[in-house]
């Protein structure tokens, strides 16, 4: 078999063989994924975002100490744009993503999304902003109940909100099936009869239903086949096009988030370590945890010469953080001052922030 095949499937598998691209080649991807966002006002502008989880020990389950998920995150997205959020797993981005939602309460922090500070809104406010603010979740499998059908799982933001009902309820999941390149005659059925791929779709529709103006996506195409990865973003670049969508998409996958976002914020052990547009970030990495985890990205070409990056050690844990620069213990550059003072993620250049002594 070469890449000479005419079959489509088949060159989607072969192209999926290739795992390390720049932006707009991803495998199976269509197109360039260039937005152009609205710079004049971020939609969302995250500041000072803390989340501590509580560890209770004894039989009065005193608190013992914390897990420092989220420690003093800030980020601008501008309207339109693609925010890629990266990082090892249980580096906190997924609980940014859903402290932002107010999913799980910040604890400290201000969140403006569309111009008001999410942390105050009362319970009402904040229901009726969430119609703005969408989540696809990471596992196709388990976000859909497996005792509703299609039709009441799109449909249920309606029945929630009272918006829609009868009739034109049904119109409306019909054509947000149609949207997402799903069959409306499959609207009876339950989710146990569709594949991991129209799973997401479903999702994706569920999201959709609401017309946001933010989806925070939290892994979507992780649990998926790589070949079926690429459909799902290309229908998540479309849809931005279609319906001038701003993402927060979060993945452990350099490339998946290479290719979908215009900027990216890289993480590490609850705090952002760089902050850059795509090709800044993937092209000229300056934080030396983000040389690492590109070092580690597979290239398609077997001529390319690459210097793989081995960070020593495991990642530190969320509880007790290492003193001053959080990376030190694995840095391969790490100087003393390293251990005992904490870098300030600052601006180094136009549009890209990082956070280390060295640079
Ligand atoms: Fe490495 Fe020091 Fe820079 Fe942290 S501040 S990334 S330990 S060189």
């Amino acid at each position: 078999m070469d890449a000479r095949s005419r079959h489509a499937a088949t060159k989607e598998l072969l192209n999926a063989r290739s795992l390390r691209f720049h932006s707009s080649t991803y495998p199976g991807a269509t197109g360039p994924v260039a937005f152009m966002p609205d710079r004049a006002e971020p939609l969302l502008s995250v500041r000072n975002l803390k989340k501590y989880f509580p560890i209770r020990r004894g039989v009065f389950s005193r608190i013992a100490a914390y897990v420092k998920a989220v420690d003093d995150v800030g980020f601008d997205i501008n309207k339109g744009e693609t925010f890629g959020l990266v990082g090892e797993s249980g580096c906190g981005k997924t609980t940014a993503g859903r402290a932002i939602l107010r999913l799980i309460e910040p604890d400290a922090g201000t969140i403006r999304f569309d111009g008001v500070n999410l942390l105050q809104l009362r319970k009402h406010e904040l229901r009726r902003k969430r119609r703005d603010m969408q989540l696809i979740f990471q596992d196709p499998y388990a976000s859909l109940n497996p005792r509703m059908t299609i039709r009441s799982i799109v449909g249920e933001p309606f029945a929630i909100h009272r918006l829609a009902g009868g009739l034109e309820r049904e119109h409306r999941v019909a054509d947000l099936l149609n949207i997402v390149g799903l069959d409306p005659a499959m609207m009876n059925r339950y989710p146990h009869e569709f594949s991991g791929g129209q799973r997401q779709r479903i999702g994706i529709a569920r999201a959709l239903a609401l017309k946001p103006k933010l989806i925070v996506a939290d892994e979507p195409v992780s649990a998926l086949d790589v070949s079926i990865q690429a459909q799902i973003i290309n229908l998540l670049a479309d849809l931005q096009q279609q319906f001038g969508l701003t993402y927060l998409f979060i993945s452990h996958a350099i490339p998946v988030i290479e290719h979908i976002s215009t900027r990216i914020g890289v993480m590490y052990l609850g705090k952002l370590v760089e902050v850059g547009t795509s090709a800044q970030i993937c092209l000229a990495p300056k934080h030396p945890y983000t040389q690492a985890l590109l070092s580690a990205v597979p290239t398609p070409d077997p001529a390319a010469k690459k210097r793989r990056i081995v960070l020593r050690g495991e990642v530190p844990t969320p509880i007790n953080p290492p003193s001053g620069c959080r990376f030190h213990t694995r840095c391969p550059i790490a100087v003393e001052r390293c251990k005992t003072e904490e870098p300030p993620l600052r601006q180094i250049e136009a549009g890209r922030d990082v956070s280390c002594h060295l640079v």
